[in-house]
């Protein structure tokens, strides 16, 4: 499955929630507060969901909010099945770990599409070494840092900006100011993660 490339506020409006993959503008302008109906329909969909169809919307929704398609989702939540924790709760803190992901909610960039970019050009360093690996998967201790070129980025110090007032950044990640790096310290817990979805809906949908 190709990753979507369309309007981004489109899939809010698709799954009627939002799912804050514009960076600041979702706190300010979002778009779902002036259109609330489902893209392509002027009312939303009368009748009552099937169970599977709340299942499944769940995990799109999930699936739309990390930005990854079906394969990586389905894998992740095969190895987060074979560990002894929740399985829902494991599922979302692989998603959580994520490289990609720690640089959003450092505030290193302003969104998860931002972060990605960043990374797939090998501006952001994990232990002093480019990776650009979007779904590496960080663990405790380690220390992801910026490119010197990223420093004076303009949409970086803007993020930085935004971050330092919503003051919204997770207790498990401790940001470093002056050298603009962020240690993961432990795993998440399940109140810090960023996800707001029904983690027991996605096991179901996904144990059918
Ligand atoms: Fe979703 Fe953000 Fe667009 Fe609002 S502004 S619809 S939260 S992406």
């Amino acid at each position: 499955m190709a990753r979507y490339s369309g309007p981004v506020c489109r899939q809010c409006r698709r799954e009627q929630t939002k799912l804050f993959l514009k960076g600041e503008k979702c706190h300010t302008k979002c778009v779902l507060d002036r259109r609330p109906t489902p893209p392509g329909q002027a009312k939303p969909a009368r009748g009552k969901p099937s169970s599977y169809a709340i299942r499944l919307r769940e995990k799109q929704k999930l699936r739309r909010m990390a930005g990854i398609t079906e394969k990586p989702l389905r894998r992740l939540m095969e190895a987060a099945s074979k560990k002894p924790e929740a399985t829902g709760e494991q599922l979302l803190r692989g998603l959580e770990l994520r490289l990609d992901n720690v640089v959003k909610r450092s505030g290193i960039a302003a969104s998860l599409k931002g972060a990605r970019q960043f990374v797939l050009h090998r501006h952001v360093l994990v232990g002093g070494r480019p990776i650009n690996v979007p779904s590496y998967v960080l663990k405790p201790g380690d220390v992801v840092s910026c490119a010197p070129a990223l420093k004076d980025n303009v949409g970086v110090k803007l993020s930085l900006e935004t971050a330092k007032r919503l003051a919204n950044r997770p207790g498990f990640l401790e940001f470093d100011e002056e050298k603009i790096s962020v240690k993961v310290l432990r795993a998440p817990e399940r109140s810090e993660m960023s996800w707001l979805v029904n983690d027991q809906l996605i096991v179901e949908y996904y144990s059918r």
